[in-house]
């Protein structure tokens, strides 16, 4: 591998790190905000070390039914 030529890999994972910041997404575990991707397009909490898809983290509008409704149940 050429040292001088920045791995696409690693420019997805930090674009999609990006992506899980700027669109504010929690854990759908613990909740947390602090979730990085990994190099397969995984998205892993720092905080519960909890594994997910793009598509199972939550918005805060998420996070807030879901509070809702352990509430309730
Ligand atoms: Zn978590």
């Amino acid at each position: 591998m050429n040292n001088r030529i920045y791995p696409e890999v690693f420019f997805t994972r930090e674009l999609n790190s990006f992506k899980v910041k700027i669109l504010e997404l929690h854990c759908p575990k613990c909740f947390s905000t602090d979730i990085y991707a990994d190099l397969k397009d995984i998205y892993v909490c720092k905080e519960c070390s909890d594994k997910n898809d793009f598509k199972d983290l939550l918005t805060t509008e998420q996070v807030r039914d879901r509070k809702i409704k352990n509430i309730l149940s």
